[in-house]
């Protein structure tokens, strides 16, 4: 059926031999794909793909071939080259490439060292943007990255460093004081350091956190913690990645924003979780 499906009438791109398409294909509710990555997949030959992009995504490509080109974080950076001058080989070979990345290809995802190498080496390429599992997860949770009442900036963090340890290079006391929401990108492993920095620059250890994991995928699971408690209860629950940490009071709000848990039959909670009153909206 889906086949059958045209692409909505507009004068859609055609990907040429030769071309890299680098393109994100969202944090996995196969709906979140834009159509440009649609379109991609129709015409490529082959399918370069991550580990976080869903099968049923690949299957929308039944012309091409696939190469898995998926890696654990904290492995050697000669991995990412391979992945590059293997994108460069195909590339030469006169092949339609589509390089899926999971979520967004510039959001710590590595496409901006990809894009580059392949610019080097004399290879065209398009850069198609996905949603961010950091935004687009976080609303699958019920959760606004923004919320007037609670944030004018978001701080995306990513939870490790290249070497696999939590970044030595961020100012923890620059994020405790000035970032009002934290979305932090692979904080598993280090919630419990991640969570102990934030503390001792100031942050307040009773503050809403959640932990979204498998986001928008028919497995997505949301622990409600507080900051001091985030770690204890990711080693409880036993969850795994991939999941996002969200520090900060937005979180409150899926008390009446929990839309797949209402689609389940689940009560709101709280119709006004912040207690602004609840004509908030229309004053
Ligand atoms: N480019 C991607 C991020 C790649 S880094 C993006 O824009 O979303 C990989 C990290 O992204 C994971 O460790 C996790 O923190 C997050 N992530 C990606 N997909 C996710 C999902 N479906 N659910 C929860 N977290 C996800």
């Amino acid at each position: 059926m889906f086949d059958a499906l045209p692409l909505p009438a507009h004068e859609w791109p055609m990907m040429q031999p030769g071309w890299v398409w680098l393109c994100g294909a969202g944090p996995g509710d196969p709906g979140l794909l834009t159509i440009h990555a649609l379109n991609a997949l129709r015409q490529a030959d082959v399918v370069v793909y991550d580990a976080l992009v869903q099968e049923c995504i690949l299957d929308w490509a039944p012309q091409a071939e696939k190469i898995y080109a998926g890696k654990r974080g904290g492995k050697p950076s000669a991995v990412q080259r391979d992945i590059s001058l293997r994108l460069v080989d195909l590339a030469r070979a006169g092949k339609r490439v589509l390089r899926l990345k999971g979520g967004d290809p510039f959001v710590f995802g590595r496409g901006g060292e990809e894009a580059q190498t392949l610019v080097q080496h004399g290879v065209p390429v398009r850069i198609i943007p996905g949603i961010s599992a950091g935004i687009g997860g976080l609303a699958y949770a019920g959760i606004p990255v923004t919320h007037r009442d609670v944030n004018q900036s978001v701080t995306f963090v990513t939870g490790h460093d290249q070497t696999g340890n939590a970044p030595a290079s961020l100012n923890w006391k620059a994020l405790a004081e000035g970032s009002q929401v934290l979305v932090i990108y692979m904080g598993m492993k280090h919630a419990a350091q991640i969570s102990a920095s934030l503390m001792e620059h100031g942050r307040d250890p009773d503050e809403p956190c959640a932990v979204v994991c498998n986001a928008t995928t028919p497995q997505q699971q949301v622990i409600e913690t507080t900051l001091s408690r985030m770690a204890a209860d990711i080693e409880a629950s036993g969850l795994e990645p991939p999941a996002l940490l969200c520090i900060g009071r937005s979180v409150l709000m899926r008390q009446v924003l929990d839309w797949q848990g209402q689609m389940a039959g689940e009560p709101v909670r709280d119709m006004d979780p912040l207690g602004r009153g609840l004509a908030a909206e229309v004053a």
